[in-house]
C-alpha cells in the first residue's frame, strides 16, 4: 500500500511540510523540485527532500506518487511538463485550494490515475522555510477521486495522508468548491477587502489603523497576509462558488445594516450568541486553540 518514491512539484509551504512529514514518518523517499532555483538552493541547503532535481522531468521519473504543490493556475502547466517524463502506473495528486478546475486541468493532458486532494492547513507564510512536519497533524484532508478512481488508489492515498497525521474525508469536487468557497475563500475575500478599505480611509491615518489594531483589525490582518499570487488563482479557478457565497453574504449584510439603522438589538444580539456558539463547536472539535486570544503571549 505505501509508496517508495514520492515526488514533490512546488517545495513552498505545503511542499515543504508535505516533504519534512513524510522523510519524519519514514514513508519513502522524496524527490522534489520547485520551478525558482533561489528555492531549490534553499530546498538542498536545508535538507529538504532526499534529492532536489534540477528538472520536472527528473523529478518524477520514477515516482508512483506524485504530488503537485504550486499555486493552481500552475497546474496544468506542470502538468504538461512531466507528462512524458511520468511511469505509467504513477499515480497522481494535488494539493490545490479548489478541485473541479484542478482535476480538468490534470484530467485534458494526464491519462493517469488522478486523485486530487486539499490538506486543509496552512498558515499566511509561504516558501520552503515556513514549512513543518506537523502541519497536517490533527486537520483535514479532503479527496476528491473522479467516480471512476480505483478504489485501491484513493486507499493508498488515504492511507498516506493518515500516516502523517491527518483525517481523510472523501468528497465530490464541486461539493468541495462549494464549502471551502464557505470556509475559506470568502472570509479571505472579506480579510482583503476591510484590510484594504481601512489602508484608503482618509479620515483615519494608516498610523492610526496599525497602532489601534488589538481593536479586531490585526485578526483579519493575518489572513490579509497570505500569498497574493495562490489567492489571485484560487479566486478566478473557484469563481461560481466564490460567486454565489458573495452574494448570500452580501444579502445578511444588507440585513445587519437594516438592523443597525432600524435599530434592531434583539436580532443583532441572536445572531452573534449563533456565531459565539459556532467559535466554541471549532474549538471543541480540536481545530483551533482554546487559549483565549488565540493563544498570544500576554
Ligand atoms: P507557496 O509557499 O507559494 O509555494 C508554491 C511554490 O511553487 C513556490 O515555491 C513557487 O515558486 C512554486 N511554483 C510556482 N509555479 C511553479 C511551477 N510551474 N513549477 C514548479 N514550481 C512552481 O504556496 P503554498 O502555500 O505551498 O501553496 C501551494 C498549493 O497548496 C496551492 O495550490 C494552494 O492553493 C494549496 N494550499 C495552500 C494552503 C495554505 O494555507 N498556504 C493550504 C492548503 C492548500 P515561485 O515562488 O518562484 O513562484
Amino acid at each position: 500500500m505505501a509508496f517508495e518514491n514520492v515526488s514533490i512539484i512546488g517545495l513552498g509551504l505545503i511542499g515543504s511540510s508535505l516533504s519534512r512529514a513524510i522523510i519524519q514518518s519514514g514513508l519513502g523517499k522524496v524527490s522534489g523540485y520547485d520551478a525558482s532555483p533561489d528555492v531549490r538552493k534553499r530546498a538542498a541547503e536545508i535538507n529538504l527532500c532526499s534529492t532536489i532535481a534540477d528538472s520536472p522531468a527528473k523529478a518524477v521519473h520514477n515516482a508512483d506518487l506524485v504530488i503537485l504543490c504550486v499555486p493552481v493556475g500552475a497546474m496544468g502547466k506542470v502538468a504538461a511538463e512531466i507528462a512524458e517524463h511520468l511511469p505509467a502506473d504513477a499515480i497522481i495528486s494535488d494539493v490545490g485550494s479548489c478541485k473541479q478546475s484542478v482535476y480538468e486541468a490534470l484530467r485534458n493532458i494526464l491519462p493517469h490515475t488522478i486523485i486530487p486532494a486539499h490538506p486543509v492547513a496552512g498558515t499566511e507564510e509561504s516558501g520552503p522555510d515556513s514549512g513543518f512536519a506537523t502541519l497536517f497533524a490533527g486537520r483535514w484532508c479532503i479527496l476528491t477521486p473522479p467516480e471512476d478512481a480505483p478504489a485501491l488508489a484513493v486507499e493508498r492515498l488515504t492511507q498516506f495522508w493518515q500516516t502523517i497525521g491527518a483525517n481523510v474525508e472523501i468528497m465530490d469536487a464541486r461539493h468541495h468548491d462549494m464549502v471551502l468557497a464557505v470556509t475559506s475563500h470568502l472570509p479571505h475575500l472579506i480579510a482583503y477587502t476591510i484590510v484594504g478599505t481601512a489602508n484608503d480611509l482618509e479620515e483615519v491615518t494608516q498610523s492610526e489603523v496599525i497602532k489601534y489594531s488589538a481593536g479586531g483589525f490585526r485578526d483579519f490582518t493575518r489572513i490579509a497576509a497570505s500569498d497574493p499570487v495562490m489567492w489571485r488563482d484560487i479566486f478566478l479557478s473557484n469563481k461560481d462558488a466564490v460567486l454565489d457565497m458573495l452574494q448570500r453574504f452580501s444579502e445578511d449584510l444588507t440585513a445587519l445594516q437594516r438592523a443597525i439603522r432600524y435599530e434592531k438589538g434583539e436580532d443583532l444580539e441572536a445572531l452573534f450568541s449563533r456565531t459565539r456558539d459556532i467559535r466554541r463547536s471549532i474549538v471543541e472539535q480540536g481545530q483551533d486553540d482554546e487559549a483565549p486570544d488565540f493563544g498570544r503571549k500576554h
